[in-house]
């Protein structure tokens, strides 16, 4: 029993390492890629804390050198994907009903781990596994993940604080309950942090999760279930299964204790999965909660007075950061005829400068692109645009796979504003560029506003501030995070809670204090000190 009110502070966000040559967490690092380079894990379900192997199994590579294997997973098979909702359910019990400043702590234990013991670790298995440079590892699998872990238990700090006033005689307060079943986690491979968030925001709020981790990022998340379990989360409570997200998405949205899930991917996934679940809605307890995150054709929109070199920065770094494998991704950008030039040729420098390869060598800025269909599908667009009369491939463009999935960073020149990349997501190291005339800002601002279903992020560049108001206010449904003079990458948590509208998602900004709302169904308990004893009215007397 803990007779206390505790608060939780807003957290400081986990600082950035360095990794200068010689650092101890450079040494620490190079000594966990060297480790994690020469063995070959073999990656187990884990189901009510129990690792099971069905013998069924598939390889995890590096991305930048496809012919290492990293290591080898097991499949579930329908029987332990009902396994794993009996054991959520069975956890449920005893995890629901526990104090939530226990669980609160468990969430700290596991920023507190991370950021030490297993910052070397899982950093590591994220530059191995999902081909990222220090610096983008180091961001996602240690920072933003731990700042994921530390804001939350802040935020339902906050939550469970909203009580309703009392009346004259009355006790009212608010019970917020999880969710009357097991949520879905399905986590996407591009973010350590997304995949670690998507489960461990509806388990804080009291929640027990199914959890469908990417095929390409198994093994940090892998690394990430060690994790948990050392913090002391119960068994059961998250419940781990590499396979096909068909078969789990087809067996959980079936089941009678399906309470919702928590969806970052594409956009044709997340549809999927919905439709599925409005085709089960009689079977249902509740009504789910649907809450989703998936993709985006992010924009830069450049006014006349913007900084060239700033707008060759932001286009350069929010398009080609991590293979531009980041939903917030620059893939389209809006620029006056006359300042396309110098942009360019910047940018060529960049190019220039910077190096690709294997994650091991520092130096290397661009790594590889996630896997065989994401390369082909980068290929596909680049030769769609050399054979197109209405564009052509002004930077880059050369792709090589012989090795690992290697695609330089590109810029498509188009005349038309509707061009196929103008519209549609890659999710690749590809930014489509339609330079307009110096007088047709408010047409282009427009266009670029009508142009894709998505509304994930957006920036403007411009140096009159009024004009960039009047940009960022027609543009007010055309991202849900919008920047000014910077790049549309880089969300922090805490200060830039993320998520986008129209096809984007549900907008349910993870990273902020609206995400746990959603994981959450109130009870409302009035309590009458000294019950009425007379039926009659006083007027009535
Ligand atoms: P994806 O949709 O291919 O996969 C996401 C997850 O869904 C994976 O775990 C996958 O195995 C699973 N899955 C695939 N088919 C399924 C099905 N039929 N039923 C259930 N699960 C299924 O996406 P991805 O390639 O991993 O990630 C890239 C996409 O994610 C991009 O579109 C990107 O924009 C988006 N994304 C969005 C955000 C955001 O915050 N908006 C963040 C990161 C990534």
């Amino acid at each position: 029993m803990r007779n206390s009110v505790i608060t939780f502070p807003v957290p400081e966000n986990e600082p950035v390492k360095t990794y200068l040559k010689g650092s101890p967490e450079r040494v620490a690092l190079e000594a966990e890629l060297e480790h994690q380079s020469n063995i070959v894990v073999d990656i187990p379900i884990i189901i009510g804390g129990k690792e099971i192997r069905t013998g069924i199994t598939g390889k995890v590579t590096c991305p930048h050198d496809h012919k290492h294997v990293l290591a080898s997973y097991h499949k579930v098979t329908e029987k332990e994907v009902k396994m794993a909702i009996d054991a959520a359910m069975e956890a449920r019990k005893i995890w629901a009903n526990t104090d939530w400043t226990v669980r609160a702590a468990i969430m700290l234990k596991m920023a507190e781990l991370l950021a030490t013991k297993y910052r070397p670790i899982i950093n590591a298995a994220n530059m191995l596994g999902q081909s990222k440079n220090i610096y983008q590892a180091e961001i996602d699998s240690a920072c933003e993940t731990v700042d994921f872990f530390r804001y939350n238990v802040h935020y339902a700090s906050k939550l469970y604080g909203m009580q309703p006033k009392n009346g004259v005689g009355v006790l009212n307060h608010t019970e917020f309950r999880p969710l009357e079943g097991f949520v879905l986690a399905v986590t996407p491979f591009n973010f350590t942090s997304i995949a670690s968030n998507l489960c461990m925001t509806p388990i804080l709020m009291g929640n027990v999760a199914v959890w469908k981790p990417s095929t390409t990022a198994l093994l940090s998340n892998y690394y990430l279930m060690k994790l948990y379990k050392e913090a002391g989360l119960p068994d059961g409570v998250v419940n781990f299964l590499p396979g096909s997200g068909a078969l789990i998405g087809k067996i959980c949205t079936e089941s009678h204790y399906f309470a919702g899930f928590h969806f970052t991917g594409s956009t044709a996934t997340f549809k999927t999965l919905w439709q599925a679940a409005c085709a089960n809605l009689d079977n249902y307890i509740s009504y789910p909660r649907i809450v989703g995150e998936t993709g985006g054709k992010d924009f830069i929109f450049v006014h006349p007075t913007a900084d060239t070199k700033a707008v060759a920065t932001a286009a350069f770094c929010g398009a080609y950061e991590y293979q531009g494998q980041k939903c917030s991704a620059a893939s389209r950008m809006y620029i006056p005829k006359s300042m396309w030039p110098a942009v360019l040729e910047d940018m060529k420098a960049m190019a220039k400068e910077v190096k690709m390869g294997d994650v091991k060598d520092p130096v290397n800025y661009i790594n590889a692109v996630i896997d065989e269909a994401s390369f082909d599908k980068c290929a596909e667009y680049i030769n769609y645009a050399k054979n197109s009369k209405d564009a052509k491939v002004v930077m880059g463009g050369n792709c090589d796979k012989s090795v690992g999935y290697f695609v330089e960073p590109t810029v498509i020149e188009t005349s038309d504003p509707h061009f196929k990349s103008m519209e549609e997501e890659i999710f690749g190291p590809i930014l489509t560029v339609y330079p307009y005339d110096d007088d047709k800002v408010e047409e282009t601002v427009k266009l670029c506003d009508e142009t894709s279903p998505y509304g994930l992020t957006g920036s403007v560049f411009a140096q009159d501030r009024l004009a960039a108001e009047r940009i960022s206010e027609q543009l007010q449904n055309a991202a849900g995070n919008f920047y000014i003079n910077d790049k549309p990458t880089g969300a922090v948590v805490g200060l830039q809670p993320f998520g986008g509208a129209r096809a984007s998602g549900t907008d349910d900004k993870a990273g902020g204090e609206f995400n746990l709302i959603r994981w959450v169904t109130p009870r409302v308990v009035k309590e009458t000190l000294v019950s009425p004893t007379d039926y009659r009215y006083s007027y009535l007397k």
